[in-house]
């Protein structure tokens, strides 16, 4: 099977690696071993996880989702939250017994929590059953790790952020049939000062276009009616590059691809959302009619503090414009209560944002510190109970808001795309814009398009199909 793919040269010497420990692996074991993949964080993570899955079953192992079966164990993590990286610590920990019941066990932990290089310092310090510890820009190499550790290399820890390359034709197996996420960049630039993405993922990368049209259209053929593509910051695609394919342009490019399905896209920079893409989400019908925006905060002062590199003022003047072209368009955000030396009244520029923009939906947290970046310097005086209390009000006034969205779209009819089986006789399914509508419907469904007229409301739209 695997001459079937053409590899890059950076990806074909890992084919030498799958291929030797695909064999070393069938000397080893009388059946197929079983690999389990455990997954943190974003969807840049699981769309990754997808890829080590790809990996994992070219060199013959069977995934499982059971720990305790597994011969190879890889926790893929995130560095986003302190409750994220506690979790991933609370689950390696386990690893010790699995060990014993398994001798032959091999554990691994990448992603972005493991680039941190403390991070890697406490592994092999505190968990000396973990074989093999790689960061964000080596996870390609996984055959070579494994291989190694299976002839008796020492403990792996390679952290490396090499030239920064995108290797293509890394093997994928996708978690849906029919929804998938296809990354079109990798890292970031912008440096926000809450955030670790830049030191742990790396500059900006931008995928080729080609490669991407190719991607996209073969998961057409293969029946995919939802891809996501995916990204930091999905509006400076192609910054830098010589091609001079914008995100818009790309966006176009795939429109154009033949076949019934949406495309949609995350995560947007507010500073780099151009008027040529909204006119773009306006113009391509396959494109889903949603921005997710991340405001961050309404308060000018605290938007500076952040480095986002946009004001109140011009983010307002983007969702009108917004708004303007595409009148049924979709907005999410996501808010942070309590960056370090907020105030009460800078957060109440945000409730006051949140009252204007009206959005369908918010993502809220309360501000957590990231070991290392520049926010986690500052100072930081109001307590997380009086945060707690912020959030609780922000999150009221959302729901204020929902409710009055839901009146609005009751009698609505939307084309959705059924992707869950609820109950017997009950599926579920998005809309273009990203709401959630339940209705009537068995599993013949799913993975097919429908229109459904919203009837109700109950924790999620209730509907029929019309
Ligand atoms: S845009 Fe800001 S918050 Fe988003 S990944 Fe880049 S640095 Fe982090």
């Amino acid at each position: 099977m695997l001459s079937d793919i053409c590899y890059k040269p950076v990806f074909a010497e890992q084919e030498v690696y799958m291929r030797r420990t695909a064999k070393l692996l069938t000397e080893i074991y009388d059946i197929p071993p079983k690999a389990c993949v455990i997954t943190f964080g974003c969807q840049q993570n699981v769309s990754d996880s997808e890829h080590l899955k790809g990996m994992l079953c070219g060199m013959g192992y069977i995934l499982t989702s059971d720990e305790s079966q597994a011969d190879f164990i890889i926790f893929n993590t995130c560095a986003v939250r302190e409750h994220a990286q506690d979790r991933v610590y609370g689950n390696i920990g386990k690893i010790k017994q699995l060990k014993k019941d398994n001798p032959k066990l091999i554990a691994a932990v990448c992603g972005c929590m493991a680039q941190q290089q403390s991070v890697a310092d406490k592994i092999k310090k505190s968990y000396p059953y973990i074989d093999i510890v790689f960061g964000t820009q080596v996870f390609h190499r996984l055959p070579e790790f494994i291989y190694k550790r299976l002839k008796g290399s020492k403990r792996i820890f390679e952290l490396s952020l090499e030239n920064g390359d995108i290797v293509e034709g890394v093997p994928v197996k996708r978690d849906g049939s029919f929804k998938g996420w296809l990354p079109i960049m990798y890292g970031c630039d912008n440096f926000c000062t809450y955030c670790i993405v830049p030191y742990v993922r790396g500059r900006e990368r931008s995928r080729e276009p080609e490669e991407i049209i190719a991607e996209a259209r073969a998961m057409v053929e293969a029946g995919y009616k939802d891809i996501t593509l995916l990204g930091q910051n999905v509006n400076s695609y192609g910054k830098g590059c010589s091609h001079g394919v914008t995100f818009a342009k790309l966006l176009r490019m795939i429109n154009d691809i033949e076949g019934n399905f949406v495309i949609r896209f995350m995560t947007s920079h507010p500073k780099d959302c151009t008027a040529e893409l909204l006119d773009t989400i306006k113009e391509c019908n396959k494109v889903s009619r949603h921005l997710h925006l991340p405001v961050q905060s309404g308060s000018d002062r605290i938007l500076k503090l952040m480095n986002r590199k946009y004001d109140r003022k011009s983010y307002l003047e983007l969702i009108e414009a917004a708004r303007q072209r595409i009148p049924d368009i979709s907005i999410t955000s996501d808010i942070i209560v309590g960056f370090p030396g907020e105030t009460y009244e800078d957060f109440k520029q945000t409730l006051s944002l949140v009252k204007e923009v009206k959005y369908s939906s918010l993502f809220t947290f309360i501000y957590s510190p990231r070991e290392n970046s520049p926010a986690a310097a500052m100072a930081d005086p109001v307590s997380r109970q009086e945060k707690g209390r912020w959030f609780d009000e922000l999150l009221q006034l959302q729901d204020e808001i929902a409710s009055e969205n839901v009146k609005q779209n009751i009698g609505k009819t939307y084309r959705v795309l059924c992707d869950s089986v609820e109950s017997e006789d009950v599926i579920s399914g998005h809309t273009n814009g990203t709401a959630s509508i339940e209705f009537k419907g068995g599993n013949e469904l799913l993975g097919q398009f429908v229109n459904v007229k919203i009837t109700g409301y109950t924790n999620t739209y209730k509907g029929v199909i019309i």
